[in-house]
């Protein structure tokens, strides 16, 4: 495996290796960045238009943020890529001075673009705005990035739904490791990382193949793709093994792209997956679900009107230290607009203070032995209910 050259504008240092004959493959690490540096395991919040919905900078701050996703796909096709240049860039478009990741804009054309068509050089497609046409290819994919300014960008890639057949699956893995060389040939790294995208979907052969080939290029960083979709979590785990199995000891960070419940992030996290991104947590919070210890509350039960107690007993966001259950029940039923924030900034809160609470463990070498109790913290949502919402991880038009 090839070893990230000491020039880039990233730098990823594992603090603490998964344990040598654990059963675990947990590890902490610390990802520097043009804006700061980023503690793995860690979960980014996303910003699919240059804002997490409904929070402000400081509310991302206080939810415990060092680093968020903001959507290429979106920004491009609004307020386009060259206005947010102008502007300064993306940090100071958005009033972030934390480090930004920007997705390549693939699993948007291939899941919300009203059309398009792949072929071999890029990706034609019309907007979901207002049904314009435009072309996306692993350059000009790596132009927008570098224009939007982010700390980290990622080389263009094809993702396939993970149950998609074979054919399918092959045909876009080997596009994807074709864009991945032309996006790296169009990078101009000197203030920006670039992550490179394993694919593979669910054929261990092709996940393999991928992996070496992904891995063999000088990315900053490896991102898998093609998960947290339509697979069972079995399926997930044995990709995740291949992938993570033949990285082995690969000095860059890894990062499972849409993968948002604090259940799936713990397996995850303990097969060896450094980094996250998510719409779940947010969104479910628009929908007044709100994560608790042990599971979730959905405000909407009737039972909740009358509830003088906090979301969460020492949760130390805005909406726990202020506010009732009663009260964030009452705004989300007459439709309130502060209920959104409230409820964003608590599920933020959790699942930040989740991966911290992982992170600690990892430290202090109890993760293996306090795994039942991260389990039972995090909740396991029956049927893999909500479990994952990959499809439209990124997506959150
Ligand atoms: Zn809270």
């Amino acid at each position: 495996m090839s070893v990230v050259a000491p020039s880039r504008p990233a730098s990823f240092e594992v603090v603490t290796p998964s344990p040598v004959d654990g059963r675990t493959r947990a590890r902490l690490g610390r990802l520097t960045l043009s804006h700061g540096v980023v503690e793995t395991p860690q979960f980014m919040p996303v910003g699919t238009n240059a804002t997490v919905k409904a929070l402000d900078p400081d509310d991302l701050e206080a939810a415990g943020a060092s680093i968020v996703l903001a959507n290429t796909y979106h920004l491009y096709l609004r307020p386009g890529h060259e206005r947010i240049r102008k502007l300064g860039g993306l940090n100071r478009f958005m009033s972030w001075d934390r480090p930004i990741l920007t997705d390549s804009g693939g699993f948007q054309v291939v899941s919300l673009a009203d059309w398009r068509k792949i072929d071999d050089d890029g990706a034609t497609f019309r907007s979901h705005i207002d049904g314009s046409t435009h072309r996306l290819t692993p350059e000009s994919a790596v132009e927008i990035q570098a224009a939007l300014g982010a700390d980290v960008a990622v080389a263009f890639d094809h993702p396939v739904f993970p149950s998609s057949e074979r054919r399918v699956v092959q045909d876009a893995t080997e596009r994807t490791h074709r864009w991945a060389e032309r996006s790296l040939a169009a990078h101009q790294g000197e203030d920006q990382a670039l992550f490179g995208v394993i694919q593979g979907g669910l054929e261990p052969d092709l996940r393999e193949a991928s992996t070496r080939f992904i891995a063999g290029l000088p990315f900053d960083g490896l991102n898998i793709g093609g998960l947290a979709g339509d697979e069972t979590p079995i399926q997930r785990r044995d990709a995740i093994d291949t992938v993570v199995g033949l990285l082995a000891d690969d000095p860059r960070p890894r990062y499972l792209m849409g993968l948002g419940s604090p259940a799936d992030l713990l397996d995850a996290v303990d097969q060896g997956i450094d980094l996250f991104d998510s719409v779940l947590p947010s969104r479910v919070a628009r929908t007044a679900q709100v994560w608790v210890p042990g599971g979730k509350l959905n405000l909407r039960k009737a039972e909740f009107l009358d509830d003088p107690t906090p979301l969460e007993d020492g949760c130390p966001c805005l909406a726990c230290r202020r506010f009732s259950r009663a009260y964030i029940a009452h705004l989300f039923r007459a439709k309130e607009l502060l209920a959104y924030r409230l409820a964003t900034l608590h599920n933020l809160t959790f699942t930040l203070d989740f991966m911290a609470r992982i992170r600690l463990a990892i430290a202090s070498g109890t993760f293996e032995a306090t795994r039942a109790e991260l389990e039972a913290r995090a909740g396991r949502n029956a049927a893999g209910e909500d479990a994952t919402m990959a499809g439209e991880a990124a997506g959150d038009p």
